[in-house]
């Protein structure tokens, strides 16, 4: 039991969570806290299934809920239910297994896993609850504004990498020079959408990929070496026109590659991709997933 009264709020994310709990215990180093909390010491990255994160979620069945809520209602981990196959999704959601850290390896993908926060949610918070949370519908890869308030969010590559180190939003001030990207304030409303869908329902993913598929005509093989088939150059070009290019470029900055077709959402999302042919970063199954969202019926 925890020696104070400290709710976990609407939509604040786990591991926000976990550092309120730190603040309030009073130890100058978290290693302490994570030590009372049974919390392993290890990085706060909001994208990694790693230890850390699987401790919280059990602290969180011990002292909030005994459900899947906490990886459900405040991690952004549902949408990895777009990149794995479903058994293995259910597997870690349900018995929070980790080990997954290597789907998120940053390969030829622009996003950073950074924490992100909106300054006018910020303010919101502190008007209401009198601090700043973590909000989960801001960490989510790729994203890259507040849909509430339609402005870029604010994130710091050396400060907000690890929340270990981070504090409360409401500390850091980051110049608010940003302009709003109209084409990424879209993509960013389809990354929102798309968590609201997945957290709701843990078996929609694999549902959208194969309903994706089927959309597509992709042949049900499943050998590597057919990663050659002129459907795959026919798609491929056709995603690359009908994108938008401020979310391409966001998302794959490695132009050259990406023209030569080194990196092919398409084939990585269907399993024709011969370094990880059973998974796939999510990113690549969001970027799909964005291209077909009318043809898949997504948006309302
Ligand atoms: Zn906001």
């Amino acid at each position: 039991m925890l020696p104070f009264h400290c709710p976990i709020l609407p939509g604040e994310h786990l591991l926000g969570w976990v550092n309120r709990l730190h603040l309030l215990l009073g130890y100058p180093e978290i290693a302490a806290s994570l030590k009372q909390l049974g919390i392993s010491n290890t990085s706060f990255l909001y994208c990694r299934f790693n230890s850390a994160i699987c401790d919280a979620i059990s602290l969180y069945r011990r002292e909030v809920k005994n459900d899947s809520s906490g990886f459900d209602k405040h991690t952004s981990l549902p949408m990895l239910s777009i990149g794995l196959p479903f058994e293995r999704y259910a597997e870690m959601r349900l018995h929070n297994q980790g080990g997954i850290a290597s789907e998120y390896r940053q390969a030829r993908i622009a996003c950073q896993a950074n924490w992100k926060f909106c300054s006018l949610c910020v303010e919101e918070d502190l008007a209401s609850i009198g601090h700043s949370i973590w909000h989960v519908k801001h960490q989510l890869l790729g994203i890259t504004h507040c849909v509430k308030h339609s402005v870029p969010l604010q994130e710091d590559f050396s400060l907000l990498k690890d929340l270990r180190r981070g504090a409360l939003p409401q500390i850091h001030r980051f110049p608010l020079s940003d302009k709003v990207n109209e084409e990424l304030l879209v993509w960013s409303q389809f990354c929102h959408d798309m968590l609201i869908l997945l957290s709701n329902d843990a078996g929609k993913g694999a549902k959208i990929v194969a309903r994706a598929r089927e959309f597509l005509a992709i042949p049900e093989i499943t050998r590597v070496k057919d990663n050659s088939l002129p459907i795959f150059e026919i798609l491929q070009r056709r995603f690359e026109n009908e994108m938008p290019n401020a979310v391409l470029s966001h998302l794959f900055p490695m132009d050259v590659e990406f023209k030569s077709h080194k990196v092919s959402p398409i084939k990585k999302v269907f399993g024709f991709d011969k370094f990880s042919p059973d998974r796939v970063h999510p990113i690549y199954s969001l970027a799909l997933l964005y291209w077909l969202r009318n043809d898949l019926a997504l948006v309302a």
